[in-house]
């Protein structure tokens, strides 16, 4: 039996604090690594016939009964369609309660002189327009390779990341979708590691 080694149809590498706004068609295979460990990866989903047919934080937590995603999550809509699933996973944790960074959290967690910093969220809206993406449906994201603990009595923290250079997450997607993403440039916590870095994207369709 011979093993058939199909080429990546994408590979691509996003700057560190660059976005990326691709399609990724249903049975494809979508691949985001850590080049270089620590780095948070704030990820949106969408149904690509249905913008407002979004990743949903809130619905995929509780479905699946627990906070963090990891092999087999199944990520909801706010429809409760299942736009993707997550079939490989070699860090083991990934977020999905702490949120994108903004502007305007940034100054209200770090102080007014990060007022003039690059956040997520102004990547989010910047790809996003691409396909018409807005403000109304930036949602909460995942954010791969972050670690944020939930605490007992029921608090976030930013902590040092579980990933290391190389680690890798794999999703199928399960219809048609968009995927929005901002390579964090976050600078005031240890979601980066304090240094931001770049990510690769591979794709199999
Ligand atoms: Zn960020």
């Amino acid at each position: 039996m011979t093993e058939t080694i199909t080429a990546a149809v994408l590979d691509t590498t996003v700057a560190d604090g660059d976005g990326f706004l691709g399609t990724v068609p249903a049975g494809g295979t979508f691949r985001i690594v850590d080049l270089h460990g620590n780095q948070a990866v704030d990820t949106l989903f969408y149904d690509a016939a249905d913008l407002d047919n979004r990743y949903s934080a809130m619905d995929t937590v509780r479905e699946q009964g627990r906070a963090y995603l990891t092999t087999g999550s199944r990520l909801l809509s706010v429809n409760l369609d299942v736009l993707a699933t997550i079939t490989a996973d070699t860090c083991g944790r990934h977020d999905t309660l702490g949120g994108a960074c903004a502007q305007e959290s940034n100054v209200v967690r770090y102080g007014e002189h990060t007022r003039h910093q690059h956040a997520c969220r102004e990547t989010f809206l910047r790809y996003g327009a691409q396909v018409g993406i807005g403000a109304r449906q930036l949602g909460h994201n995942i954010n791969f390779f972050m670690n944020v603990p939930l605490t007992v009595d029921g608090g976030l923290t930013f902590e040092d990341g579980l990933s290391a250079p190389g680690k890798y997450v794999e999703v199928r997607a399960e219809r048609d979708l968009y995927v929005l993403i901002s390579n964090c440039p976050q600078l005031n916590n240890p979601c980066n590691g304090w240094n931001p870095t770049p990510v690769r994207l591979l794709g199999w369709w």
